[in-house]
């Protein structure tokens, strides 16, 4: 059985000061987790965490990563102005980007983020537009198959990122040759994959390629980014990645092939979202409604809009109805948000005991790549952001969109703007 990190009291109790549909976040797991991946790379002297921040961009999560020594990996204007101002700085900050626009490079430069180059004209452009520093990244696309033991784990022949291997040689020398001085490998070769030899079969490609970037061009190697990409067990039966296993194969790997070619001071850096956050957060939802057609319904407060995964990648949550964890799984559910869009369901066909309109659902899993994709089709509203803190209070993080925040981008002419403002004043006070 998959527990909650939360007990159905502390639920009734935060439900009485934030109404569902919310996201809420597990600060003591965050954390633990993040004491965790630091002592399995504790052998790595650089070692650090960029935590990706498209996975749960909120300023709180942030912070509480930062204290536990991790850093942020942007890719997006609002992601760096969001690091910037949580004070994030420097070598703290990496950027990896790729479709990069000119004002995205110059705040990553006047924040002395480390930018992690996603293409060859990607020199020329930054060049141009925000200057050259001493330490840069690029991005490494090997092409083809990606495998693991001749398994297909990915393709990135048909990804749109990085760089080839001969262009990899060409950077270097090209930004040698305008003053860089430090170099960065990083490469991003599979998702959500719970399989512990996923970190330890692209340390060896990247520290090998990395030997051969410094046989060829001279360059000193000064970090190797392995990026994000460890999953998390979505699934009951499925196994957790095992992160000290994981950082042993890593330094095996390390001492085979890095430490001959006399390159003891490369640091390790990864950029794990998923695996930081998304068992730390769950979504938690209402049943409002049941229906008995061809199959049994359980309708949600809650919809695809405060979680895409389901619809968007036929991604397995567990679901636990909160209060009935002893009860036998006898009915046969989908569970679903009101969405006019047939895909918008949490849950198909699921086994779970019997649900009554009141219950409170809580849907695992969803502290990574959760909120952070939410939308607002169908006039749907963002949903709250709770953090449960570590004394066991909860503290609301981000508030709950409005009407008002969805009518906020208009642009009114006169004549509506006094309609809605006679029929709906409130949405012009946020
Ligand atoms: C999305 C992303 C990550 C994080 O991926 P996870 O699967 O959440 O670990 C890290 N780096 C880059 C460049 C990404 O695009």
């Amino acid at each position: 059985m998959k527990g909650t990190f939360v007990n159905l009291d502390q639920l009734k109790e935060i439900t009485q000061k934030y109404p569902t549909p919310f996201h809420l976040y597990d600060e003591k797991g965050i954390r633990e987790n993040a004491r965790r991946l630091h002592q399995a790379f504790a052998w790595n002297k650089g070692f650090k965490e960029y935590f990706a921040v498209k996975a749960t961009p909120n300023p709180a999560i942030l912070k509480i990563l930062k204290e536990e020594g991790c850093g942020v990996d942007c890719s997006s204007y609002t992601e760096l102005m969001m690091s910037d101002a949580v004070g994030f700085y420097g070598d703290e900050i990496m950027f990896s980007s790729n479709v990069t626009p000119e004002e995205d490079f110059i705040l990553a430069r006047k924040l002395n983020a480390t930018i992690n180059l996603d293409d060859i004209t990607h020199i020329e452009f930054l060049d141009r537009v925000a200057g050259i520093p001493e330490t840069i990244s690029c991005r490494y696309n090997p092409g083809g198959d990606f495998t693991i033991n001749n398994a297909i784990m990915d393709t990135p022949g048909e990804a749109k990122y990085g760089l080839t291997r001969a262009q990899l040689s060409e950077g270097i020398r090209l930004l040698k040759d305008k003053g860089v001085k430090h170099f960065g490998l990083h490469a991003f070769l599979a998702s959500n994959t719970t399989d512990n030899q996923y970190y330890p079969t692209l340390a060896r490609i990247l520290f090998k390629t990395a030997v051969e970037l410094k046989q060829e061009t001279g360059a000193h190697i000064a970090f190797i980014n392995f990026s994000g990409g460890i999953g998390i067990p979505y699934r009951p039966e499925q196994r957790p990645a095992d992160i000290m296993e994981i950082a042993g194969e890593v330094r095996q790997a390390y001492e085979e092939i890095l430490l001959p070619a006399a390159m003891d001071d490369v640091s390790i850096y990864t950029e794990l979202g998923r695996y930081m956050a998304g068992p730390y957060g769950c979504l938690v939802a209402t049943a409002i409604h049941e229906k008995h057609i061809y199959k049994e319904y359980i309708g949600l407060d809650a919809c695809a809009a405060n979680l895409m995964r389901p619809a968007m990648y036929g991604a397995y949550h567990h679901i636990t109805v909160m209060g009935k964890e002893d009860q036998p799984l006898e009915y046969k559910y989908d569970v679903t948000g009101g969405l006019c869009e047939n895909n918008d369901k949490f849950a198909i066909d699921r086994m779970l005991p019997k649900i009554d309109v009141g219950d409170l659902l809580v849907i695992h899993d969803t502290g990574a790549h959760g909120y952070a994709m939410g939308y607002n089709y169908n006039g749907k509203l963002r949903s709250a952001e709770v953090l449960l803190k570590e004394d066991g209070s909860s503290e609301l993080i981000r508030r709950a969109e409005t009407p008002a925040d969805y009518f906020a981008t208009f642009d009114f002419d006169d004549n509506l703007q006094s309609q809605f403002i006679a029929k709906y004043p409130e949405i012009f006070k946020i």
